[in-house]
């Protein structure tokens, strides 16, 4: 079995393929080299975790490990797009309101990896870092890979996990349907005058949506999905400058925003294959779809992947069925496709709604998000949406409780 790909998806993949496949042959390939997580600088690529991917980064070994580092819990989740988040117009989620303890964790990217890396040492997965899948040749029986490196692999299935970009879907011309946002989100840690109250907080600006993330520091990850030429603008800016900006934009949330770290900016863009699998070859994670990240759901969506394509591989070998064969795969499209489409297709609702531009819409939007705030029964249902923990869960992403 081949995996392309040491993102977190494929890295999970592989971790839950290895622990439960005892001594069958899983190779990963990833041109980075291994991941190190180090305390400073902190990653600015961090993701919401939900509950349903920290059972799955348990299950595969590396949760204990990642919280034990640094792991930032939010406790609410506050939504508005008025002048004030204290007024009409603002949707407030709490854990307590669930009787959970959290709502999910702010965590880095290359501690994710790192991590899961750790977990996969004790498997007899083979990972090959500083190294690229560069063909592949699909056959009846198996698919054939040839590295940078000059080898080839003959395997049973290479599964895709090589990002938004990849090269094997576009290689194995997978059709896909994709469009672009005209936006960029730009990310940075701030430091602000008064506390995050462990609540991730989003406001719905006329350019995009801009969330401030509770961080372990006592900083906040700031997200700010804007036009390019702003986007651009605010990663050049000075320091005063941007700090200005981002107080305006932000409100009276954050009190006096102190410092920023480093900048950087991110494309967004909308992409989902119509298949995710042919013959010997399946995608996971951003590979299959890239969703837009207001919701912080496009990695959440890709654990599950993992968790559901490891799962149907395990049972397929359990009864002596070939892990390639469509027919096989194809039990793995038909649990996540209509999932992660449906998640695609709401974050691409919300996200026309709050910008399109009408007389009366800024009127309804706030009587909208003040409507699902005083209905318990509607809260619930997303609060359960945010922890991931509904639909045809794998048993990987159940919780342990
Ligand atoms: C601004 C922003 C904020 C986000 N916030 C969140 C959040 O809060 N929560 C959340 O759940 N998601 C979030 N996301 C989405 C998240 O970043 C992605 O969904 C996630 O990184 C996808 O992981 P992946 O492993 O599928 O792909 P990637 O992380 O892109 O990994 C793909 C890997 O494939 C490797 N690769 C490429 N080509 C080849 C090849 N030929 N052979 C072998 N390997 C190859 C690459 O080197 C890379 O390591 C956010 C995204 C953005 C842009």
């Amino acid at each position: 079995m081949a995996i392309a790909g040491g993102g977190p998806v494929g890295l999970a993949l592989a971790a839950l393929l290895g622990r439960g496949m005892g001594d069958l042959e899983v190779r990963l390939y990833e041109p980075r080299p291994a991941p190190k997580w180090s305390p400073e600088p902190m990653d600015l690529r961090v993701y919401a975790l939900s509950r349903a991917s920290q059972n799955i980064l348990t299950s595969l070994g590396a949760w204990d490990a990642i919280a034990e580092a640094r792991a930032s819990p939010f406790r609410l989740m506050r939504v508005w797009h008025g002048e004030s988040h204290a007024g009409a117009g603002t949707l407030t989620f709490d854990s307590a309101d669930a009787g959970e303890p959290d709502l999910g964790h702010i965590v880095e990217d290359v501690l994710c990896r790192d991590r899961i890396w750790q977990a996969l040492r004790d498997t007899s997965v083979k990972v090959a870092f500083g190294t690229r899948i560069e063909s592949v040749e699909t056959g009846a029986r198996a698919v054939r890979v040839a590295t940078g490196d000059g080898e080839t692999v003959s395997a049973s299935v290479l599964i895709a996990a090589d990002g938004s970009d990849s090269p094997i879907r576009e290689r194995l011309e997978f059709p896909v349907t994709e469009f672009s946002y005209g936006q960029r989100a730009v990310v940075t840690h701030v430091a602000t005058e008064r506390s995050h109250r462990e609540t991730a907080w989003q406001r719905f600006l006329p350019d995009g949506p801009l969330a401030f993330l509770p961080l372990s520091d006592g900083r906040s990850s700031v997200v700010w999905s804007t036009g390019p030429e702003q986007a651009e603008a605010l990663c050049r800016a000075g320091e005063e400058k941007f700090l200005g900006e981002l107080q305006t934009a932000a409100g009276d949330v954050p009190g006096r925003i102190e410092s920023a770290s480093r900048r950087a900016s991110f494309p967004l863009r909308a992409i989902h294959a119509s298949r995710y699998c042919r013959p010997r070859v399946a995608l996971v994670g951003d590979a299959a779809h890239t969703v837009h990240p207001l919701a912080g759901q496009g990695m959440n969506l890709g654990l599950l992947d993992a968790a559901v394509l490891a799962e149907v591989i395990l049972e397929a070998l359990a009864r002596d069925e070939d892990p390639g064969d469509l027919r096989v795969l194809r039990r793995y499209e038909r649990r996540r496709k209509g999932e992660n489409l449906k998640m695609l297709l709401a974050l691409d609702g919300l996200h026309r709604l709050f910008r399109l531009k009408a007389p009366a819409l800024p009127r309804l939007r706030a009587m909208g998000l003040s409507a699902v705030d005083s209905a318990p029964l509607l809260k619930g249902l997303f609060v359960n949406e945010a922890l991931g923990l509904r639909g045809d869960l794998p048993e990987a992403a159940r919780s342990f409780r």
